[in-house]
């Protein structure tokens, strides 16, 4: 969770370049900005990162997760799959617009899996969402491949893996679209924002209209001439001082995988020591971003005791099965239907009827997985003081 780790002079002279302008807005003020269009040349810089064509900026990962699903025409009486392990955000995305979030289960690579995705097509799916958790890879080429199997376009959740890569390939280029957060505690950070990338010209300018009210992009981006609508649209826009700060983070992104990369090898040396422990299954180590550590223990018991003698030692690991933003059986309001609309909608349906209910046991091999799993986050910074503590926490933990 690193990009805040590295905040500096680098940020703040971009933020600068904005102030100095007095230009908040993405479009428009031609004369008064005097060339300087932030959020725009950062769309650029991450769409040749990742080696796609077209990237829209929003204000945030759900944001973008939003305008993509809409510009798929995403919206009542869809299905859209995602799986149960996923921050909220994913499937609140779906909600909104009025779909059905159906959950599939997740393998050793903690992502989506494939033939429980098999199992969960219907006529109704219309979009399948494979989220690349705790930055890294989902299985997304088999996942991509069944996809296109029965033409349903794939939404890359690329929140959690910027910079990710399968065999140098960036992650959220594999499907029709990926969608990225840079939140606070993002590998990169604008404090909050978002982005899609897509290869498909046509597509990116649907979503780039949609996130700006709907005007018309033909000269786009900047100029605002035709005013023409081709349908409605929403107000997703990022500003300039989000875009700036996006510049000068995505200069720092591969330098900072490459810290956690290090970072992580360290503390993973010291969990092999632990009798019976396995890790996470990595499509390719290489382009793992390591901002998090996964490793399996026996079971549930030898999880519970290897984490308290980890807490004892100051070291304590997460465990998802407990954390209540990420995991299907936690999502409490989810399952029992806690919404803010007198009719109950997006449970209910305008004819009083429920449309979909959800059983929090309905996952049964992520929670075998869930059960027996420990995590620990790895940062851009760690002193050799701390790296030397969870090693030594990780040998006693090896010992119970
Ligand atoms: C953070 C996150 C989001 C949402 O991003 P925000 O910028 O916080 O709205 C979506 N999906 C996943 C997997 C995330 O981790």
């Amino acid at each position: 969770m690193p990009g805040f780790e590295v905040f500096g002079n680098e940020e703040k002279k971009e933020i600068q370049d904005v102030l100095d302008t007095g230009v908040l807005f993405r479009y428009e003020f031609a004369e008064q900005r005097k060339g300087v269009f932030k959020v725009r040349e950062f769309e650029e810089k991450f769409g040749q990162y990742c080696g796609t064509g077209f990237a829209q900026a929003v204000t945030s990962g759900t944001s973008a997760l939003k305008v993509a699903l809409t510009a798929l025409g995403v919206g009542p009486g869809d299905e859209v799959i995602t799986q149960g392990f996923t921050f909220v955000a994913t499937w609140e995305a779906i909600l909104e617009l009025g779909a059905q979030p159906v959950f599939t289960e997740i393998d050793a690579t903690l992502n989506m899996a494939p033939a429980d995705l098999k199992k969960k097509i219907t006529s109704k799916t219309r979009c399948i969402v494979p989220v690349h958790m705790l930055g890294a890879q989902a299985r997304i080429e088999e996942i991509v491949e069944i996809a296109q199997t029965h033409a349903i376009p794939v939404l890359e959740d690329t929140a959690q893996a910027a910079g990710g890569r399968i065999r140098g390939r960036h992650l959220g280029t594999f499907g029709r679209c990926g969608t990225f957060s840079f939140d606070a505690v993002k590998t990169m950070t604008t404090g909050e924002g978002g982005m899609i990338i897509t290869a498909d010209e046509a597509f990116w300018r649907v979503m780039s209209e949609y996130q700006d009210h709907g005007h018309d992009h033909i000269i786009n981006p900047g100029g605002r001439g035709g005013e023409g609508r081709r349908f409605i649209g929403s107000n997703y826009r990022m500003m300039e001082l989000q875009g700036a700060i996006g510049l000068a983070q995505l200069a720092k992104l591969d330098t900072m995988i490459i810290a956690m990369q290090k970072n992580k090898a360290t503390i993973k040396e010291a969990a092999s020591s632990i009798p019976g422990v396995g890790f996470r299954t990595l499509i390719d180590e290489k382009g793992d971003t390591a901002t998090h550590l996964a490793f399996f223990l026996q079971d549930s018991e030898h999880c519970r005791r290897v984490n308290e003698v980890l807490r004892a030692e100051g070291c304590g690991a997460i465990n998802f099965s407990e954390n209540a933003w990420h995991y299907f059986p936690q999502w409490e309001h989810l399952l029992n239907s806690r919404t803010l609309t007198s009719s109950g909608w997006p449970f209910t349906g305008a004819d009083g009827k429920r449309r979909f209910v959800y059983d929090p046991e309905s996952l049964p091999d992520s929670a075998e997985i869930m059960n027996r799993t420990l995590v620990f986050p790895v940062s851009v910074k760690m002193s050799q003081e701390r790296l030397d503590s969870m090693c030594l926490a990780l040998n006693k933990a090896g010992k119970v």
